[in-house]
């Protein structure tokens, strides 16, 4: 994501609200106590407790959805998604039961291994339920939405199955923990979708964290004339009858579920492809002002060049594609949705570098806790001081100096980068002094073991998640150095670093 201003209100009730409900614990089978348990209701991740799902982890998500926009102003800006959710998931413990994250759409059929099950209201605690069932918990005061599906017969450990969700609703505009859009975003022309940090619950029956990669594929169903793009590639061309085109799309890379996006609208697609026959796919809004489209085609031109410019720093680009899409909206920030991030009203070349970079740091190698989420800004950042310096603006270490001129007690170095709290994900020191950390370790390690450590990170956690901890083992280990009061200066100490 680039950096973005933020409206913080409601905290201690939505903490207060969250803390109040018991997670059910990650259960293994003690002597005398049942075999087939509960999946946990959360990943495990302390910022935001019920997101993703324990018990389990998920191979494929194949998303058939239609999806009708709103109709034109007056009309309130709702639209209808109407799905099927067909996922494969592995049972890592004895299940009697497992949860996935769907918020603000009702579920109307559910089926695992072609078994139905019946809706029931949520049982109290400890209360059996017969049979097959499922029930939805959608608490949006305590931000608890958790879709529990009892399978029968029960599922053993190592089992693969295939859970089909059929679901459906209106779709709105909703916010995150902070009151800023993200998600399934409706908008007038169709919908601008940014799931970060845990906003794909709001448009499929998912596990919510990028502990639990998965594969994707889409089917896009949207009134003729309207564009539907998602990650990866095309799987076929689009299908138009009656009124109704389907677009097909396939992302086999291993993917986090905050970077999947279905975004739909009056786009103009361009098929491109860099030296090294890389696809590039862009979606443009028709609707740009003159101004921001001019300074958008500027940008994505250079998409190939940033490409390169990376892969020489970073090693080889992660994914089978890449491209952008630029909708015409109010949600005011761009993310690096895998393979093709999604921008605000216009893709300025600075935050292009930003997203793409995200590509290797974010994407392929993802966060393992919200906490860390210095890893991805503070690199994407960096990045652009990279790219800002390689095409002959500032250097890195003039965007350095910059920041060291912030004064000492300025708010900015209050915040503690590796553990920031919930709110505290997109401030602008997760950025700077995320980059700013980098550039000091780089003059700390010196050029050569910098690029050879993040390359060894990159390669190691590949298709994977690391934590900060892991961060600093790679560059300890790379450079032979002890960095642990470098890092503990830079990452966890709430004041302007001095010494390193
Ligand atoms: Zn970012």
């Amino acid at each position: 994501m680039n950096s973005r201003v933020r409206v913080v209100r409601g905290l201690m009730a939505v903490l207060v609200g969250a803390g109040a409900l018991a997670l059910p614990a990650a259960a293994t089978a003690a002597p005398g106590e049942p075999r087939f348990t509960a999946g946990a209701a959360g990943a495990g991740d302390a910022y935001f407790p019920f997101t993703g799902n324990g018990g389990y982890n998920v191979e494929h998500y194949d998303l058939d959805i239609t999806y009708t926009p709103p109709q034109s102003a007056p009309a309130p800006i709702v639209g209808q998604l109407d799905g099927v959710a067909t996922i494969s998931l592995v049972a890592a413990q004895d299940l009697d039961r497992f949860n996935l994250d769907l918020r603000g759409l009702e579920v109307q059929a559910v089926t695992v291994d072609g078994k139905a099950a019946s809706e029931v209201t949520p049982p109290a605690p400890g209360e059996e339920v017969e049979g097959a069932a499922y029930w939805h918990v959608q608490d949006d005061v305590a931000r608890v939405w958790e879709l529990t599906i009892q399978p029968r017969p029960k599922i053993k450990k190592g089992q693969q199955v295939q859970v089909v969700v059929r679901y459906g609703g209106e779709t709105t505009r909703p916010v995150d923990i902070e009151g800023a859009l993200y998600g399934w975003v409706t908008t007038r022309d169709g919908a601008m979708v940014v799931g970060e940090p845990e906003g794909s619950m709001t448009w499929y029956p998912v596990s919510d964290h990028q502990t639990d990669k998965a594969t994707y594929d889409f089917q896009i169903t949207v009134p003729e004339g309207k564009v539907a793009v998602a990650n990866g590639l095309p799987a076929q061309d689009p299908i138009t009858a009656n009124g109704w085109t389907t677009w097909y799309w396939d992302a086999p890379d291993q993917q986090a579920s905050y970077l999947t996006t279905a975004s739909i609208g009056d786009y103009d697609l361009r098929f491109s492809e860099t030296d090294d026959g890389l696809p590039i796919i862009d979606a443009v809004d028709d609707n740009l002002t003159p101004a921001n489209a001019a300074v958008t085609e500027a940008s994505l031109a250079l998409q190939a060049d940033m490409i390169a410019f990376l892969e020489e720093a970073f090693g080889p680009y992660p994914f089978n594609s890449y491209g952008s899409i630029v909708d015409d909206d109010t949600v005011g920030y761009a993310l690096e949705t895998q393979t093709r991030p999604v921008y605000s009203r216009v893709a300025r070349e600075s935050t292009v570098a930003h997203e793409l970079a995200h590509q290797w740091f974010g994407n392929a190698v993802s966060p393992e806790r919200w906490q860390d989420i210095w890893l991805n800004e503070g690199w994407a950042s960096y990045a652009q001081w990279l790219w800002t310096e390689s095409s002959g603006g500032d250097s890195a270490q003039a965007n350095f100096d910059a920041v060291m001129e912030i004064p000492a007690d300025d708010p900015f170095w209050a915040v503690v980068v590796a553990d920031p709290g919930p709110l505290g994900l997109f401030l602008d020191p997760i950025y700077d002094r995320g980059a700013a950390t980098l550039h000091a370790l780089r003059v700390k390690v010196g050029d050569e073991d910098f690029f050879a450590a993040a390359q060894e990170w990159l390669t190691r956690y590949n298709d994977a998640t690391g934590t900060t901890e892991d961060f600093e083992a790679v560059y300890e280990e790379v450079s032979g150095q002890d960095l642990d009061a470098f890092f503990d200066v830079w990452l966890r100490t709430p004041s302007k670093p001095t010494a390193w």
